[in-house]
């Protein structure tokens, strides 16, 4: 027998005897343990840096661990071409957030980690092209992945796909209990506390297709309201306001960074995280990041004994819908990214939570008031800049609502001879449950800008975009309950950079 093995074993034996009398051995204590159960990630590429992550696990950590790490240019880990540690404290779920620097633009890298007598798995990463340089960009939206709703067969088929980048929009955990007859059980009920959040975090992250597409390609990653409570808003939830609301966010938001690829710059402070960024594909893409969450307004015609949530309403029975000063983002993000349109790049790609375009479900108005229908001010500002500033290439990337939605956006969605101003592509749920698709064909012709609404699809979107065309893929899991379902493509969209709107391809 290998001696490591006969040690691992041996110190599994004695397991008790060891944590009373052996304290003045931690290495040894710590190599019966895995320290890398939740896998690695990479995040936020830019052309010079991308930020490594991981997260120790297992009893008896120490306050703080030294974590070793380094980046080679293959896969063999023959060319090394940076190292560096971290150290990793248990204020912060000892998580890792590496960001080597002085790396090349538009190239593969590997990394792992290394610490308590254990090597991590190799994960696969890529830096973002020259500011410059002429690129191509092979990404993939994913958002909303409800452990007990299904099985995770997408992660495992796109992790074998060639992307070089994932953008997930939001919903990575849901905070629910699960219900006695769920396909798989949340560990817990209700989070309410740090630890709580940080144990689902762990069982979301434990899951090997999940791992395998972290591990496959760099993420940019932003949050919806699952990743803190339904149908928060700023700082109200259905049941809670104030502080208390915001001691919730705090807890909610630091377990977010913590089990993410998110650089340190995004740490939060208590319950504030600032989220929007952006992130420069070359000459070709500029993605803005953006947060519908933390910066909103209150929810419109929030119900009696409610201190906030949304609700479906006749739009006439709700005046606060048409209130033209109302935001989803906030005036603060709104303006950051009216200043932040690049008409230099064919395509600027808002990476955002949830639908923008209209969705009414009665031919005198209803509206979800969660979503943008709830902020119809905010959404008609950003398309008003898109117009105005001639923006052609403008594509709107969403989650939340479990379904696939394509969209063309418009100043008047009622007016059928209003021009298309962008294009959108709303993903549906890896796999959340999605509405009934009977709601959604009843839907269709009363909101004629949709191209497609597919709410009974589990799965993703994977799009090719380059300087002559964005092609967009609906990859839809077959059996959705089934982690070895096949997953296949159901449908294609084009969209020319120079012609907003969605074309089938
Ligand atoms: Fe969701
Ligand atoms: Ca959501």
């Amino acid at each position: 027998m290998h001696s490591d093995s006969r040690r691992q074993v041996l110190l599994s034996g004695v397991a008790a005897w060891i944590g009373a009398a052996c304290s003045h051995l931690p290495e040894a204590r710590a190599a019966d343990v895995p320290r890398y159960e939740l896998g690695v990630a990479s995040g936020d590429p830019r052309p010079d840096s991308v930020v490594l992550w991981t997260r120790l696990t297992g009893v008896d950590l120490p306050p703080a661990v030294t974590v070793q790490w380094e980046l080679a240019s293959d896969e063999a880990f023959r060319q090394i071409v940076v190292r560096g540690s971290e150290n990793a404290e248990a204020a912060w779920a000892h998580s890792v957030h590496a960001e080597p620097a002085g790396l090349e633009p538009a190239r593969w890298y590997w990394y792992r980690f290394r610490a308590l007598g254990q090597q991590s798995p190799v994960g696969r990463t890529r830096t973002a092209p020259a500011a410059d340089a002429e690129a191509r960009l092979k990404t993939a939206i994913a958002s909303c992945q409800r452990y007990d709703h299904g099985e995770w067969a997408a992660w495992q088929h796109m992790a074998t796909q060639d992307l070089d980048l994932v953008m997930f929009l939001g919903d990575y955990i849901y905070e629910y209990g699960s219900p006695p007859d769920a396909l798989r059980a949340h560990m817990g009920g209700h989070l309410r506390t740090l630890e709580q959040y940080r144990q689902r975090y762990a069982q979301y992250k434990r899951e090997p297709a999940l791992q395998a597409a972290h591990a496959a390609f760099p993420w940019l990653v932003i949050a919806d309201d699952h990743e803190v409570e339904n149908d928060y808003g700023a700082d109200r939830s259905p049941t809670l306001s104030g502080p208390e609301m915001l001691a919730l966010r705090s807890a909610a938001f630091q377990a977010w960074w913590e089990h993410q690829p998110l650089p340190k710059a995004l740490r939060p402070q208590g319950p504030d995280l600032r989220m929007h960024r952006r992130l420069d594909w070359g000459r070709l893409a500029r993605i803005h990041a953006l947060d519908d969450r933390q910066y909103r307004d209150p929810h419109a015609c929030v119900a009696p004994r409610r201190v906030g949530g949304a609700a479906t309403l006749m739009n006439a029975d709700c005046a606060a819908l048409a209130d033209p000063k109302r935001s989803l983002l906030g005036l603060a993000q709104e303006r950051w990214l009216a200043e932040g349109w690049d008409p230099q790049r064919r395509w600027n790609l808002l990476a955002q939570q949830t639908l923008m375009a209209r969705y009414t479900t009665h031919p005198e108005g209803r509206s979800w008031t969660d979503g943008w229908d709830g902020y119809a001010a905010s959404r008609q500002r950003l398309l008003g800049q898109v117009a105005e500033r001639r923006l052609p290439g403008v594509v709107v990337l969403g989650g939340d609502v479990h379904a696939n939605f394509v969209a063309d956006l418009k100043l008047d969605f009622d007016d059928s001879k209003a021009a298309v101003v962008a294009s959108e592509f709303c993903g549906t749920s890896i796999s959340s449950h999605g509405r009934s698709q009977a709601s959604v064909d009843a839907a269709l012709p009363l909101n004629p800008h949709l191209h497609l609404g597919r709410s009974d699809q589990r799965g993703y979107i994977a799009f090719d975009i380059d300087d002559r065309q964005c092609l967009a893929t609906l990859m839809t899991v077959e059996r959705p309950r089934d982690a070895a379902s096949p997953v296949r493509e159901t449908a294609r969209f084009i969209v020319d950079p120079a012609r907003p709107g969605p074309q089938r391809g």
